[in-house]
């Protein structure tokens, strides 16, 4: 067994993990704050090629692994994870739905500028009526001669509301069903087609950079050739890839819970009560160390996922317990890092106070915690074991 990372995934973490210190998280407060998109930010991210990692060179990527991507995932997300959801819905999930099922021209138009990050795409499931039930939604998509109508609502879409967005990869029901259920295939839908409406941009508890929307379509017009991948198995390609957005997740969870971890560690030595750094306290000492085991867990976890995809095995069980136990740990995490810090950790200023309320969206985005428990329990009654 081999746990070394390479040569090359040292040098994307060691670049990204720069990067993020450096340029993410001396902004993060003020971008929480204004809720402004840090479109430069987001530039220099694809100067550098974090949109294009696993993606082939000849789409615009740079032909690398799913390993590295995730290591860029979890430094980015030290600085701020909205910067880890914008990589997660743009490459693991969209880019990745575009390399494996679009056609050759797909690629080349809508593929190739999301790799190189010069646009940016977003991933169109739920809807107001259908969360975890994702199989009840109800946009419409009917062929009208040589094109697409599509009528419906997508709620809580990550990415969408950012100018350089360029399109939205939806699911639609194409046949309504006699009995049970219809027949749901996925489309490519760019932002400027006729009947595109973008919604409401929501007020969240946290992530105030990531831009969350409501889209509208309304007797939206695409052309026929813009379905993405087979009609019949639409519905389950558009799932397969939040297999892959689960992994993004627990890497965001752990390059969080990291900062919370080295904030906590650099308070616990600067801050002194009773005369002494509360460090010295024991039970500050074993808060930092529970939450050195958790995150160490959550790392290797997420690591093994992205290795088995990288080897092309089965990896819905590891991917899944990587987001389950990381979008949970980073919970406990980010409230202990605000515990360290007492009252001061309350206050806007103080970075663990961001990562505390960012927390909890970990556990509900690309499948619930209990959503997590029922695809586990379904694995189980597999014979995983
Ligand atoms: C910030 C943010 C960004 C998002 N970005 C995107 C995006 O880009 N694209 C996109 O398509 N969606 C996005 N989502 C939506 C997200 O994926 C859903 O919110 C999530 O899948 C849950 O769906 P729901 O909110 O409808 O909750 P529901 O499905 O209504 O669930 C409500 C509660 O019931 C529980 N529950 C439901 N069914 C069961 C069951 N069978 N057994 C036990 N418990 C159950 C759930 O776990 C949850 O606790 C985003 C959400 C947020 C908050």
């Amino acid at each position: 067994m081999d746990f070394d990372l390479t040569e090359e995934h040292k040098m994307i973490r060691d670049m990204c993990r720069s990067f993020s210190q450096e340029i993410i998280f001396p902004r993060a407060e003020e971008i929480d704050r204004t809720g402004e998109y840090a479109y430069d930010i987001i530039s220099k991210m694809a100067e550098l090629g974090m949109m294009g990692i696993p993606i082939s060179e000849q789409y615009g990527g740079s032909g690398g692994d799913w390993v590295g991507m995730h290591l860029c995932i979890e430094e980015v997300s030290r600085g701020d994870p909205t910067f880890g959801a914008l990589l997660d819905v743009t490459t693991s999930v969209v880019a990745q739905e575009l390399e494996v099922f679009g056609t050759e021209d797909q690629k080349r138009r809508w593929l190739i500028p999301i790799a190189k990050g010069e646009r940016i795409g977003a991933f169109g499931l739920t809807e107001p009526d259908a969360g975890s039930d994702a199989a009840s939604i109800r946009t419409r998509a009917m062929l009208d001669g040589n094109e697409w109508v599509i009528n419906g609502t997508k709620q809580f879409i990550t990415n969408i509301g950012l100018d350089n967005a360029s399109i939205i990869i939806i699911a639609a029901v194409t046949k309504k069903a006699v009995k049970g259920r219809g027949r749901i295939s996925t489309f490519i839908v760019p932002k400027d087609s006729p009947g595109f409406v973008l919604g409401k941009r929501y007020e969240k508890i946290g992530w105030h950079g990531s831009a969350t929307h409501e889209v509208i379509f309304d007797d939206c017009h695409v052309p026929k050739d813009y379905m993405l991948g087979d009609s019949v198995k639409g519905f389950a390609q558009h799932l397969s890839v939040l297999q892959t957005g689960r992994i993004s997740i627990a890497a965001m969870a752990v390059g969080a819970a990291q900062t919370c971890l080295s904030e906590s560690l650099r308070y616990a030595g600067e801050r002194v009560q009773f005369g002494k750094p509360i460090g010295d306290f024991q039970a500050i000492q074993f808060k930092l160390a529970d939450m050195s085991v958790a995150i160490e867990l959550a790392r290797n976890q997420y690591l093994k996922a992205a290795w088995l995809k990288d080897q092309g095995r089965k990896h819905s069980f590891e991917a899944t317990v990587a987001k389950l136990f990381a979008s949970e740990m980073l919970e406990k995490v980010a409230s202990d890092a605000v515990q360290i810090h007492g009252g001061y950790g309350y206050m806007a200023e103080y970075p663990v106070s961001r990562f505390y309320k960012g927390a909890k969206v970990l556990q509900i985005v690309e499948g619930t915690s209990e959503v997590m428990r029922i695809i586990l329990s379904r694995e189980l009654g597999q014979g995983t074991f």
